[in-house]
């Protein structure tokens, strides 16, 4: 019977002691079909009583390797203790007042971090919002107002929220968009630098796939009526696409040749998980304005944008701003995963747990057939399924290796436009034997899929 106290520390641990769903998971099971719309997912059947570091603790007392940090959003750990002080002292100090009301030192202090850490050797500000569709919702207001032009430019697989506007700019249909149009307009999808599906010559995809997008643009568009260019340094949803070095510069030397703003939706790659701070630093990239959510606040409701001072003060007062946006108790958390980021050296951590996920990966392509392809950056990595012996998606097999590992206590989280990716999302300090321990779960997995 579990019965650790809620103080205690989690035992870094996997337990597997009752089925997964066990049987207290499977009565909330029920319970959450009679009142919670079947509209929501559960990836993972089982009700979580609490988690840190790389575990998670479910009611029936099973401890789960932890590969998904809740989307990249717990990269500090869940219930980390300098996030768990700063929000105990904030939310008896005050809750809420509105920060275009009475404002509070957290968001200021937010927005210092924000335009310090972003890259951009340029002043720099910030505004703070809820979520990450939120904050493209925002960046998007933004690049229009300044630029006095209306649209707007995304990719194919791109992934920016499920809100009107950010459905309108993420690609793909089931489950995000179906029987929710119609959708706002002037938004327009270009094809995506994405190597391994690639029609034409792979080793030339990033100048190729920069033609079409660029062309695509000026003929289709005409560059003078385009507002930004949108893009996910690694795309997340859409399976862990890594563009060809070159593409993303490509793309911002075109975007500044015609005075387009370039943005990088950094909500899933930002805040360490690929080994940086900031995904676009990998190519020197300093994008006009940046959109941060997920690992800024370890899953206290926040996000940003953050960006050229110029564009950011271009906006008249009052023009942006809501309720909630930048809540103290958010900021509270924000500032404690900042600083638990900058000060456990998480980008260098991010990189060393990168190293021990690729070497895992990329000996499961050499052994099974199906893996297809080995992809990725830092914490965030991901294999695509087929199958064997073709580049035919196999998501039957992403499912059964999903299955396998939920039986055995491993979290694992899917993504990709046709559902054949595994990726690995695993909080930044994760202990290493528990993370190799999932892998060869995994490994496992893929090793008894037939
Ligand atoms: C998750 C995500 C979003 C949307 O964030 P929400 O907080 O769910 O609204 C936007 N862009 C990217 C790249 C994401 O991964």
């Amino acid at each position: 019977m579990y019965s650790e106290g809620k103080s205690a520390p989690v035992e870094q641990k996997r337990k597997v002691v009752t089925a997964i769903p066990g049987p207290k998971s499977a009565e909330l099971i029920k319970r959450r079909a009679d009142v919670v719309s079947a509209s929501l997912g559960m990836a993972f059947p089982v009700f979580i009583e609490r988690s840190q570091g790389g575990i998670i603790v479910d009611v029936d007392g099973n401890h789960i390797i932890d590969l998904g940090a809740g989307i990249a959003v717990v990269s500090v750990g869940n219930a980390n203790p300098k996030v768990v002080e700063n929000v105990k002292n904030a939310v008896e100090a005050f809750t809420h007042t509105c920060f275009m009301i009475v404002p509070y030192t957290g968001y200021v202090e937010v927005c210092e971090a924000l335009n310090r850490l972003t890259p951009g050797k340029f002043k720099k500000k910030s505004a703070l919002f809820n979520s990450g569709a939120e904050a493209l919702e925002n960046a998007v207001k933004i690049a229009r107002s300044y630029t006095k032009r209306p649209a707007i430019v995304v990719f194919e697989h791109g992934y920016h929220g499920r809100t009107n506007l950010t459905l309108a700019m993420t690609a793909k249909n089931m489950p995000y968009k179906d029987s929710f149009g119609p959708f706002a307009p002037e938004i327009y999808r270009m094809p995506m630098a994405y190597p391994y599906r690639w029609n034409g010559d792979q080793s030339n995809c990033a100048a190729e796939a920069l033609e079409i997008v660029t062309h695509k643009i000026e003929k289709e568009i005409g560059a003078k009526n385009v507002a930004a260019i949108v893009i996910e340094p690694i795309q997340g949803e859409g399976g862990f696409v890594v563009p060809p070095k070159g593409f993303l510069p490509g793309l911002a030397k075109f975007a500044k040749e015609n005075q387009i703003l370039f943005i990088a939706d950094e909500v899933q790659t930002g805040f360490a998980r690929t080994g940086k701070m900031f995904a676009s630093e990998d190519e020197n990239l300093e994008p006009d304005l940046i959109c941060t959510a997920k690992g800024i606040a370890a899953g206290l409701p926040l996000s940003g944008v953050t960006g050229r001072a110029e564009i950011m003060d271009s906006i008249h007062v009052s023009g942006l701003g809501g309720t909630y946006g930048g809540n103290p108790l958010a900021c509270a958390a924000a500032l404690g995963a900042i600083e638990t980021i900058e000060k456990e050296n998480l980008v260098t951590r991010a990189n060393k747990l990168g190293t021990i996920i690729e070497s895992a990966l990329t000996e499961m392509k050499r052994k099974y057939s199906i893996v297809g392809d080995v992809r990725g950056r830092g914490a965030m990595q991901a294999i695509e399924l087929v199958k064997p012996g073709t580049t035919e998606p196999n998501p039957d097999a992403v499912t059964a290796a999903v299955k396998y590992a939920q039986q055995k206590g491993v979290l694992i989280l899917t993504a990709g436009t046709y559902g054949n990716v595994i990726r690995l999302l695993p909080p930044l300090i994760i202990g290493e034997d528990l993370l190799k321990e999932g892998l060869a779960i995994l490994d496992e997995a893929l090793a008894s899929i037939k």
